[in-house]
């Protein structure tokens, strides 16, 4: 059994875009906050105020609430131990995987599957997206039966939410469009219609068709989007542009759009600005960009492939960072902690604040919903924390390996440092 948090964490530090704006500060740092819990609930906020208490005190340590991983592939993640000598980039990697999958049962994806969950969890992360390999037009694919499976088995540690990744083309005829949306809509709660598109597939009528269907099935929207960094690449202005005709109704996820760092700096601003009209959140995977853009045998590579994280936050798009894939074709690295995917996001995109500002990516679960606008971190709210408690906000995510979650006010994963409960008069 997990044991209890006592009721009250005092001297946490919480990230500056959590905080309201009238909280107060210690020079330029916000000052650390008291937490005090109840019945599994954070019942309520305040600035520390340097009585002495009882609880843990957890000496200024970043606490961060539950994590979002936004963009996963659990059904391909552990596949690398039998693939074989790999080819570099994107494309070859599909092809490798398209082999494998060839050889999957269901009781190798629960398997692979559930071993991402455990990682994910033991990480601290409370809601998790998968993509799901999707290559047949009629019937579903194996894995996406497990996975909602999963997702029951899961339900009270990890809300684990279903991506199609259909191939574009999959979608070229309306009547095809349509039979997709409807079987997605009809397997169970958490299914988001998907696609891969790329220059390789592009077709703007076959997405129209996508938004139609899923328009018609009620069906959140998440696409594998410009993952390429040739400049034609149209996919997220298109459907910026497709969805303020259609006044499109749902939440539409596009992930990568590496296209926009090879474009002219008009051409991506002015898209970005259409983005920011549209109901689009924007999803980055530094670890793969990294790994697969500009990517040949034997060239270092020169560019970085990253998405305008910068640009698009300043336009308040919602823009979360996630882990992608893990131990298959794509990518060997990661281990589903959305943490990890930060870090090395914060060192190729030059990130300044991780902690008080771009933490936040790895946050905002509610930016994958209809209608983004609870932020976590609140009275009221579940207490479903981490605290990094061998960290400090200002090298953090250095020494974030070492944590403590609590799910609803319990200890859930890692271990209680003796100094928080050493009694102790505490200090403003
Ligand atoms: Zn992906």
């Amino acid at each position: 059994m997990s044991s209890s948090a006592p009721s009250l964490l005092t001297q946490a530090r919480l990230p500056r875009w959590s905080l309201p704006a009238a909280w107060p500060m210690q020079g330029a740092q916000p000052m650390l906050a008291d937490l005090r819990l109840r019945d599994g609930c954070i019942e309520a906020i305040t600035p520390h105020t340097g009585a002495r208490a009882d609880g843990w005190n957890l000496h200024g340590a970043p606490v961060l609430p539950g994590l979002v991983e936004a963009h996963t592939h659990i059904d391909k993640a552990f596949t690398l131990s039998r693939l074989g000598a790999l080819k570099p980039g994107l494309l070859a990697a599909i092809e490798t995987m398209i082999a494998d999958r060839l050889t999957w049962t269901v009781a190798d994806v629960h398997e692979r599957a559930s071993r991402c969950l455990q990682w994910a969890f033991e990480a601290g992360v409370v809601k998790l997206r998968t993509h799901c390999d999707w290559w047949e037009p009629q019937g579903t694919p194996l894995a996406w039966n497990v996975l909602r499976e999963l997702g029951e088995e899961w339900v009270d540690r990890i809300a684990l939410e279903r991506v199609s990744l259909i191939a574009l083309q999959l979608f070229s005829e309306r009547d095809g469009a349509r039979s997709l949306a409807k079987t997605v809509a009809a397997s169970g709660p958490g299914a988001c219609l998907g696609a891969f598109v790329h220059s390789t597939n592009w077709s703007a009528q076959s997405l129209r068709h996508l938004f139609e269907a899923a328009e018609e099935f009620g069906l959140d929207v998440d696409l594998h989007c410009d993952e390429e960094l040739n400049p034609q690449a149209e996919g997220l202005a298109t459907t910026a542009a497709l969805l303020r005709e259609m006044a499109f109704g749902g939440r539409v996820v596009c992930g990568h759009t590496c296209a926009l760092a090879a474009q002219s700096e008009a051409q991506a601003l002015a898209t970005l600005d259409a983005v920011a009209a549209a109901p689009i959140t924007m999803v980055s995977l530094p670890t793969t960009n990294l790994l697969l853009q500009d990517a040949q045998t034997g060239r270092t590579p020169r560019q970085r492939g990253l998405t305008l994280v910068k640009e698009a936050r300043a336009r308040g798009i919602p823009l979360l960072i996630s882990t992608d894939n893990v131990q298959d074709a794509f990518c060997r690295a990661g281990s589903f902690d959305p943490v990890e995917a930060l870090a090395v996001g914060a060192l190729a995109a030059q990130l300044e604040q991780p902690f008080d500002e771009w933490s936040e990516a790895i946050c905002r679960g509610d930016w994958l919903t209809r209608h983004p606008n609870t932020p976590p971190l609140q009275a009221g709210a579940v207490a479903d924390l981490v605290i990094f408690g061998a960290a400090d906000a200002h090298g953090w995510p250095t020494r974030a390996q070492s944590r403590v979650v609590l799910r609803a006010g319990r200890v859930a994963s890692g271990s209680v440092p003796a100094r928080w409960t050493e009694t102790t008069e505490t200090t403003p």
